[in-house]
């Protein structure tokens, strides 16, 4: 089905599940969980510097779920509500087999459980793809682009091009995809050009969002240097712009201002200040199918060992191993934390949380 060369066994647990209980996950601070973010691969042909070290090791292939395993446990999920699905990495569109995981995930789209199928790229990939996403149902994604000069762009991805990112953004436009575009706030490459994306975006009719830095990951630079705090530039912002604080919310991290003068929706993301945390509606699978409940805490549900523990029994059918997974799902939820605590200061060189964002997906 995905042309990954998958077993047998594996072919029998894609059979369509029994019906589960239609119960929804509700964690135990009375936050429904609504949102997947599943992290297809560790992988990336990029290696910002804010993400990755340049030496990075990847994970062993049997470490990483296969693409039969993701839609198992993504499917397990939309069963019990979630209404959006994210896929990201690492670099999502370098997995192989993408596309044929996002034509699977659209039969959720199709029955109407899954109100959103999306993903989040670096672009590098998406002028080839585009087409293929669209005709699969996917109608948005965002897109990382910190910065449009070449030189930076190079020097930020180490190994990126700029113009095959803004090919992929061109490329996606064309093929009817909305845009989002990503920028990491990053005091000494971007902090000066904050305006000029902006004037890009509402150029191309894009929304965008600013990132602040987390401190997820050991990427052997300074991140209390490349640090900028998303109230500074918003304080600078208003200086020049009139913005409109917008009402509209996804449970997540990000605020939204219309930016009159441009017509330009800005989102910020902010999660080391607590502001999400109380309304906060998403877990995070990562690529070898641990269950993070929340992106800035160690604690997690190994998925994986739930399906293929449940996998190797043979006589175990596949709906055996959909009601193992309903069951862990049930236990992961039921811990998943009030809220995270990111700190970057001077006294702890290490990061908060030891994970790389490419692991957890961002
Ligand atoms: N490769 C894809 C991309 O770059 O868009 C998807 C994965 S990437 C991990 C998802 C998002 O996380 C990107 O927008 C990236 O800029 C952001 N990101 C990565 N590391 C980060 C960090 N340490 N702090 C804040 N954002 C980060
Ligand atoms: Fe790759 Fe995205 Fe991380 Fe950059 S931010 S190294 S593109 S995963």
């Amino acid at each position: 089905m995905f042309g990954e060369g998958n077993s047998g066994k594996e072919r029998a647990a894609q059979r369509p599940p029994a019906l589960a209980p239609d119960r929804p996950l509700v964690d135990p601070f009375g936050r429904a969980i609504s949102y997947l973010r599943v992290s297809v691969t560790d992988r990336c042909d990029f290696r910002c510097v804010y993400c990755m070290a340049e030496d990075m090791t990847f994970l062993p292939k049997h470490e990483v779920l296969s693409l039969e395993e993701i839609d198992r446990i993504a499917s397990a999920f939309i069963r019990r509500g979630t209404r959006k699905l994210r896929l990201t990495g690492g670099e999502p569109l370098v997995r192989r087999g993408i596309i044929d995981l996002v034509n699977s995930l659209a039969r959720h789209l199709k029955s109407g459980a899954l109100e959103e199928l999306t993903l989040t790229s670096n672009g590098s990939q998406m002028a080839r793809h585009a087409d293929a996403l669209f005709a699969a149902g996917v109608r948005r994604v965002n897109i990382s682009l910190d910065t449009l000069d070449p030189d930076k762009f190079s020097r930020i991805t180490r190994w990126g091009r700029l113009n095959q990112v803004l090919d992929g953004i061109a490329a996606a436009k064309a093929a009817g995809l909305q845009v989002k575009l990503n920028a990491v706030a990053l005091a000494h490459e971007n902090a000066d050009e904050i305006e000029a994306l902006m004037h890009f975006a509402a150029a191309g009719d894009h929304d965008l969002t600013l990132i602040e830095t987390m401190p997820l990951g050991e990427i052997g630079e300074d991140r209390v240097d490349q640090y900028l705090p998303l109230s500074t530039v918003r304080r600078r912002l208003a200086q020049r712009y009139t913005l409109i604080d917008l009402p509209h919310r996804t449970g997540g991290p990000a605020r939204y201002v219309r930016v009159e003068e441009l017509g330009l929706q800005l989102g910020f993301i902010t999660p080391l200040t607590h502001n999400c945390c109380e309304s906060c509606n998403r877990v995070r699978l990562t690529a070898t199918g641990q269950l993070y409940m929340c992106l800035g805490q160690d604690d997690q549900a190994d998925l994986r060992s739930v399906i293929r523990r449940a996998g190797n029994d043979d006589a175990a059918p596949g709906c055996a191993i959909d009601a193992a997974l309903d069951q862990a799902l049930d236990e992961a939820i039921s811990r998943k934390p009030k809220g995270h605590d990111f700190v970057i200061d001077r006294r702890g060189a290490r990061p908060a949380v030891a994970r790389h964002m490419s692991l957890t997906g961002g």
